[in-house]
């Protein structure tokens, strides 16, 4: 059924299907989507695949996370002539990261039928570009200026495009791209299919849509889904005055596991993320200002699993793909509720819960009443925890952050030392001190730590310290000092030893015996500071992880190198029978690394299974390391924190 918007509305029901089986794919195709781990299909795809196999125009009304990529992507890779030698299917996207991310999703629809994507957006190379195209990709994906580009220069050919997706439309004519694209649309043969997938359907979609498509389809997902259903969104009435105060308080509230906190203007989420920094949690912000790379680096961060909270612009969060994505909040309240509807569309994807969380002023309430009534969203109205309950959520968070830190089995003697910790006397005050001591470096570091830490407005006073110094001092037994002396030079990962080690960083005593600052946030302006990661220089260290933890516990990764491979290029294992893709690495063995403790690294900070980081190449001055393609993003995230010998590792996608 061809129909033109306005006139009528493809019903879900009469489109329903509830099975990749039954919508005439071909065995390639079925088996790809198996491979991918897709079972059944998503409404938006459930909807759009049979309309665009089809070969009807269609708008899709759906955002990202809602599977609409494949919704298009499984057609494209089924009607597309695998021996072709021409671009036969172009994609607009509004970002780099969303034509990157199209592309994966493609490529991996397309392997088994030989449909290839070609990505091409700005900041990269035209040659380059040139050539992946040229060089057997049936499919564009790209940035309208990009496109324009090489269309303008003739450096790519789209005579043969049959097909024109319009990805995440709205967002596109947001930035301004209509100019562009209907230069691009006017230079595409006329004889074609057009797909437009949408957020929203505002008056400027519309007008496109009338213009350059043949009645299309409408696929809506009903007004409901358009914002998800699995999303949750609560509203915090704030002053407006204090509000990254509020901020912190909210997130010890809710303790969010990872979040994207928004906001409007570039200068607030500098001011967001150092205020997360400083409270102790691992924070990141992105803008407009940032260069393409520090916003990619960030993002993969993110995607990896190693950042917590993302404080961004709407502007730059655009096209970011965070699956696991479980908290939007709104620092500030976006003054366009399609805004609102993107924003919070980063949570609750693809049937998992989500939750968006808004701090709304008085300035903000006729913009939320604005929005229930717009888009039948139920806001659920939350209080700012009093002092009793913040104090309590303090608590938690410190308790899984520890928890966290410490899932592992620690060496018999300092479980034999805890016990006896625990029924001493001095019991509380030793571990009262420790913690705090714990929390207190925390903060003075601008870490990466995989669990968060809340660390501001809590009181201890010195002479507890003092009396837990007594006692650590008493405890301290020669042995364990001589085991400190024997340790092994750290391969470690940068501001994040709670990443690397399952136990407690070693600490000099001379070290403890330093004064601290109220642990405020203007602690860190203060003189004597606590002692930071460089304490671990000072003579005399307590025994650390690496020489307690030799012979690794049963539980921990064991990567063991063998002597007789000394001078060598050495091998070890891994692989898991996944495609695999090579990462080169700036520094081998004569450069300090060691292939026991990279591994263990990359292990610990990536939370992967030991045999997901593959195999390991060492020379003398470089290190390769295959992984599975689903590690690629986050293996390459753990290298760049890690240093060795105070030095970073450079970490790249090894030349073919
Ligand atoms: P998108 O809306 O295209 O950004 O998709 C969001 C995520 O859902 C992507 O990681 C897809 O790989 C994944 N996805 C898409 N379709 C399905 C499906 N039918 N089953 C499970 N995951 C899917």
């Amino acid at each position: 059924m061809t129909t033109h918007p306005s006139e009528s509305i493809a019903s879900p029901s009469e489109l329903l299907s509830t099975n990749f089986n039954e919508m005439s794919l071909s065995s390639e195709v079925l088996q790809a989507i198996a491979q991918m781990g897709f079972e059944l299909p998503t409404p938006v795809q459930t909807e759009a695949i049979p309309v665009i196999m089809s070969g009807s125009d269609m708008i899709a009304m759906a955002q990202t996370g809602t599977g609409k990529t494949a919704a298009f992507g499984i057609p494209l890779a089924e009607k597309l002539d695998p021996k072709g030698n021409c671009v036969q299917a172009l994609v607009l996207v509004p970002t780099r990261e969303l034509a990157l991310q199209v592309t994966r999703e493609i490529t991996a629809i397309g392997v088994v039928r030989g449909i290839r994507p070609a990505a091409v957006y700005g900041g990269a190379s035209f040659t380059t570009q040139v050539s992946e195209v040229s060089s057997g990709a049936q499919v564009v994906v790209g940035t309208p200026g990009r496109v324009l580009d090489h269309m303008r220069r003739g450096t790519i050919k789209f005579s043969g495009v049959h097909k024109l997706v319009l990805d995440e439309a709205d967002e596109m004519l947001s930035m301004g791209f209509e100019k562009e694209i209907s230069e691009i649309i006017e230079g595409l043969p006329s004889k074609r299919q057009t797909l437009l997938f949408s957020a929203t359907i505002p008056s400027d979609i519309q007008r496109l849509a009338q213009r350059y498509m043949g009645e299309p389809t409408v696929v809506s997902l009903s007004g409901d889904d358009v914002a998800a259903k699995e999303i949750e969104h609560y509203v915090y009435l704030v002053s407006g005055q204090g509000r990254t105060k509020d901020l912190l308080r909210v997130i010890g509230v809710e303790r969010p596991d990872n979040a994207i906190v928004f906001c409007n203007t570039r200068e607030e989420t500098q001011t967001v993320a150092r205020a997360l920094k400083t409270a102790g949690f691992d924070a990141e912000w992105i803008n407009s200002d940032l260069s393409q790379s520090e916003r990619e680096r960030v993002m993969s961060l993110m995607r990896a699993g190693n950042l917590k909270f993302l404080v961004a612009t709407d502007v730059a969060a655009r096209g970011i793909d965070i699956s696991l994505l479980g908290h939007v909040i709104n620092y500030t309240f976006p003054e366009s509720l399609e805004v609102y509807i993107h924003r919070t569309g980063r949570t609750g994807r693809m049937g998992r819960r989500g939750a968006a969380i808004s701090l709304i002023a008085p300035q903000d309430i006729g913009n939320l009443y604005y929005l229930r009534l717009t888009y039948k969203i139920r806001t659920i109205e939350k209080q700012l925890p009093d002092e009793r309950q913040e104090q309590l959520a303090i608590e938690f968070t410190r308790f899984d952050a520890l928890r966290g830190s410490f899932s592992r089995r620690t060496p018999d003697d300092f479980t034999k030392l805890a016990r006896r910790v625990s029924q001493s006397i001095h019991g509380e005050a030793i571990l009262a001190g420790l913690l705090a001591e714990r929390f207190f470096a925390n903060a003075e570091q601008t870490p990466l730590p995989r669990t968060a830490h809340w660390v501001d407005e809590v009181t201890a006073p010195k002479e507890r310290f003092a009396q837990a110094r007594e006692a650590a001092k008493v405890e301290q037994s020669e042995d364990d000092a001589a085991r400190g002396r024997r340790r092994k030079r750290p391969v470690r990962v940068s501001g994040d030893d709670d990443v690397l080690t399952s136990a407690p960083k070693p600490r000099s005593l001379e070290a403890k015996a330093e004064p601290y600052p109220p642990p405020s946030v203007e602690a860190k302006a203060e003189p004597n500071p606590p002692p930071s990661v460089e304490a671990k220089a000072e003579p005399n260290p307590l025994p650390s992880v690496e020489a307690k933890a030799e012979p690794e516990t049963k539980d921990a990764p064991q990567f063991e190198e063998s002597s007789e491979f000394e001078g060598e290029d050495r091998e070890v294992a891994g692989g898991s029978g996944e495609p695999e893709r090579e990462i080169y690495i700036d520094a081998g063995r004569k450069d300090g690394v060691r292939i026991s403790q990279l591994m263990k690294d990359l292990v610990d900070s990536t939370g992967l299974p030991r045999s997901s980081v593959g195999r390991v190449r060492m020379m003398g001055r470089a290190t390769f390391i295959k992984v599975p393609l689903s590690a690629f993003d986050a293996v390459m995230a753990a290298l760049g924190r890690i240093e060795v010998d105070g030095r970073k590792l450079r970490a790249e996608p090894a030349k073919e």
